[in-house]
């Protein structure tokens, strides 16, 4: 220990004063000051500064300024617990009060301190916490003595005004350590973070700016700081606009948002950016602080998300098809126009918990929607057709289909659903259907129908077997077979026609037509059926004209039919009207009895193919179902409609037809050709048919009307018996095996000597096809089977013979 006579000087506290104020190191005016302090014992005393330190391991002190104490025993001294049984600095800091050790010999301190004391030749030791303003303990001040040794109260208060001098300069360095630390800590966050950070002061100049925004400007921080927008070569409207938004920002002391492209260092990208008001402690703005963050990226992002979705809307408004999105829950997120438009949507819809199963049909509604919980638990495409409520209030059938939409990870997060109106196909299907089922329920009829005559027939030509000599029979018998037979050639016909008109076969020879004289010759052709059945048919023709333009004979063939009806399905006895009236441009034929009524079942089908009513005995004319949809389908192919009313069984019916009146009066009949005179001649015919029977009877017919017939049933013989016999007329049948009739024709007509015969060909088409074909093979005339008797002789009376 070495000893220093010299006391404390003001000079030298002055110096270390104005140091201080200065700005010198902490740790040097610690020095100073220590050393000073240490000059107020005159005598051999060392000292020591030690600072408080905080640890994981707790609290301790830390020697930080050491005056006199030899560099062996500092080491030994570096670091003290603080403890209430450590040494007095230890206990000193613990306790926040002064600890003088007059005697180290009477101290409680530990071995090892004592025994270092003792080597030393330390004898005393005082202790002096240093104390913050707020009263925290920072260090302590400790004198070592040589000898023991307890201060005077002029000393403690001489002590006393370093302590607190030390304790006020400990305190101004701890906090300025402090706010070091913490502009390190803010300097590398702010250095650290993407996005731009900076501050304006009320002038617009920066005052800070962090170095990812002086990196965008290509500038260093003292070449920016202090500089406005202006200065920094900002575009002129963007720097204006910064400077609006910061006296905004003054003025309003709200922050403010927005967004910019800028040019800097890294092209041009587009900004975020935020300015805050930063407010002094008088509540005045300071300062405007402002980050941006580059959101480039983000926009285009944004901008690609509505492209795709600008895309998928547009895709799905083009589609005929309504398309929907539902959330994994179920809930349809969003609906195209298409579905908009089906279901008529209205903005109230969506206020409804569960609108889009109300649009499902009462009956289908447990059905869609068992199968859509089971597509939303299973992930399976949901599948289904079901009846959906349509704009009109009706419902309409639709497909509905759906997928699930996956993410990385397989989880549904969207239902993409379509629904395709499949109604017109669905009724289609059923129409058909039910259209397959009357067919059926026909042809089952037809057969019947076909075979009833056939037994009656069978009977007679037993009973024509068993007495051919009995005149009486003979003609019974014969009648009964023609009745049957010409009964059995109405369905045929009635069955070739419906075939033509529905197919659309048919012609019509449209010329104007006095509706008036339809009708009565209507009326004239059903008179039998009217008479047997004792109805009375009242015409109610009008005055006025009724001209239609049409096909005069498919015209009777309509009133017809709906005049036999009624009297067919009114009980004997019964009233049957026909009213013509001309309303609107229309000519109307309405028909109406008073028998039996039509149920209201049947009345929409009445018009199909096939439909019949219930077969009750009393139907004894037994149709085949066709008659109304021929009466239906002419009447359209003359631009016209028919109708059905009836109130019910029993109640009558009346059926009317509406064609389009023609202004024009039907032109006076021509002038038919005067009838030929009967030539009374005898003709050679040649029949060539391989029916044997056929041939026999026309034979036969034709013998009895007075012409040579020569009958070759094997069409190979026919050219070589022609030209034996060279006939006036061939009657070719047209479907023969070996040589049909066409061919037949062709080579008869390829014999010199047989030009000039006449051609008549014999088939059971009638068509103009047919007609065309037989034309084209060199045949006059064209009969189809069966052949009207009356016809044929007529024709052949216009035949001249070569004899
Ligand atoms: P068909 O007379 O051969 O049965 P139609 O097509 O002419 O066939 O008629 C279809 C069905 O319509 C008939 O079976 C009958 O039940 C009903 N019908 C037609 N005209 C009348 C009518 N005037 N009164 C009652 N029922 C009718």
């Amino acid at each position: 220990m070495t000893h220093q006579q010299t006391g404390s000087n003001t000079d030298g506290m002055k110096h270390i004063l104005s140091d201080a104020v200065r700005g010198a190191s902490y740790d040097v005016i610690l020095q100073s000051l220590l050393d000073e302090a240490r000059l107020l014992l005159h005598d051999e005393s060392w000292a020591s500064v030690y600072l408080m330190d905080e640890d994981a391991s707790g609290r301790h002190l830390r020697l930080a300024a050491a005056s006199g104490i030899p560099a062996v025993l500092t080491d030994m001294l570096a670091r003290l617990p603080v403890d209430p049984a450590g040494t007095p600095c230890g206990r000193a800091a613990y306790g926040g009060r002064i600890v003088i050790v007059e005697d180290l010999r009477d101290d409680p301190s530990p071995a090892p301190y004592l025994d270092a004391a003792e080597v030393h030749g330390v004898r005393a030791c005082w202790s002096f916490p240093l104390h913050s303003p707020g009263g925290r303990v920072l260090g302590t001040l400790a004198y070592y003595h040589a000898a023991p040794r307890a201060p005077d109260a002029d000393l403690l208060g001489r002590i006393g005004y370093f302590t607190d001098l030390l304790a006020l300069l400990t305190e101004r360095h701890l906090r300025e350590q402090e706010s070091e630390r913490q502009r390190r800590l803010y300097e590398t966050v702010l250095s650290n973070t993407p996005d731009l950070v900076y501050v304006f002061d009320l002038a617009h100049r920066f005052t800070y700016a962090n170095a990812v925004l002086l990196q965008m400007w290509g500038k260093t921080f003292e070449e920016a700081i202090g500089k406005t927008c202006w200065e920094l070569g900002y575009e002129p409207w963007h720097a204006a606009m910064h400077d609006r938004e910061i006296e905004e920002v003054k003025a309003t002391r709200a922050p403010i948002r927005g967004d910019v492209p800028f040019n800097g260092a890294f092209g041009r990208r587009i900004y975020d950016y935020i300015f805050v008001p930063i407010l002094g402690p008088d509540g005045e703005v300071e300062a405007i602080a402002g980050t941006t963050r580059d959101v480039t990226e983000r926009k285009r992002f944004e901008e690609e998300l509505r492209d795709s979705e600008l895309r998928f809307r547009t895709i799905t408004n083009a589609m005929p098809q309504m398309v929907w999105t539902a959330l994994p829950d179920g809930t349809v997120d969003y609906h195209n126009e298409r579905f908009d438009q089906f279901i008529g949507w209205t903005e109230e819809m969506a206020s409804g918990t569960n609108w889009a199963q109300e649009l499902v049909h009462p009956d289908d509604r447990e059905r869609a929607s068992e199968r859509w919980q089971h597509s939303m638990a299973s992930g399976d495409t949901y599948e289904i057709t079901l009846r959906l409520r349509h704009n009109t209030g009706g419902y309409r059938w639709v497909l509905a289909r759906a997928l699930p939409l996956r993410d990385e990870a397989g989880k549904i997060i969207k239902w993409l659903g379509t629904d395709t109106d499949i109604h017109e196909a669905k009724l289609n299907e059923e129409a058909l259907q039910a259209a397959n089922q009357r067919k059926d329920e026909f042809l089952a009829m037809l057969a019947h129908e076909l075979r009833n005559p056939l037994a009656p027939i069978s009977a007679a030509a037993q009973v024509l077997r068993l007495a051919p000599h009995n005149p009486d029979k003979v003609r019974q018998y014969s009648e009964v077979i023609s009745r049957q037979v010409s009964h059995m050639t109405t369905l045929v016909n009635d069955l070739l026609d419906v075939s033509r008109v529905t197919r659309g076969m048919v012609q019509l020879d449209k010329v104007p037509v006095d509706v008036k004289a339809v009708v009565t010759s209507a009326a004239e052709q059903v008179h039998p059926l009217v008479e047997a059945g004792r109805h009375t048919l009242a015409l109610q023709l009008g005055s006025a004209p009724a001209c239609v333009l049409g096909d005069r004979a498919r015209l009777i063939q309509v009133t017809a039919n709906l005049l036999a009806n009624a009297a067919k399905y009114t009980p004997p006895g019964g009233r049957i009207t026909l009213a013509l009236d001309v309303i609107d441009g229309m000519v109307r034929i309405a028909v109406t009895d008073n028998g039996n009524g039509i149920e209201p079942a049947l009345l929409p089908q009445v018009f199909d193919l096939f439909v019949q009513g219930k077969r009750t005995p009393d139907r004894a004319q037994g149709g085949l179902g066709l008659g109304l949809a021929l009466v239906k389908n002419i009447v359209q192919m003359h631009g016209g409609q028919v109708a059905a009313h009836s109130a019910g069984p029993a109640t009558g019916s009346t059926f009317t037809v509406d064609l389009p009146a023609a202004a024009q009066l039907p032109r006076p009949a021509a002038v038919t050709a005067p009838a030929l005179a009967p030539s009374n001649q005898s003709l050679r015919v040649m029949l060539v048919d391989d029916n044997v029977d056929a041939a026999a009877t026309l034979s036969a017919l034709l013998d009895t009307a007075g012409h040579v017939v020569e009958t070759i049933n094997d069409p190979r013989q026919a050219v070589t018996a022609a030209l034996a016999s060279l006939p006036d007329v061939f009657i070719l049948d047209i479907g023969m095996p070996l040589i049909d009739g066409h061919e037949l024709a062709r080579q008869l007509h390829a014999q010199p000597a047989l030009a000039g015969a006449m051609y008549f060909a014999l088939t059971g088409y009638g068509q103009n096809s047919d007609r065309e074909s037989s034309r084209q093979a060199g045949f006059d005339r064209h009969f189809v089977k069966p052949v009207e008797a009356a016809r044929l002789l007529e024709a052949l009376d216009g035949c001249t013979s070569a004899a």
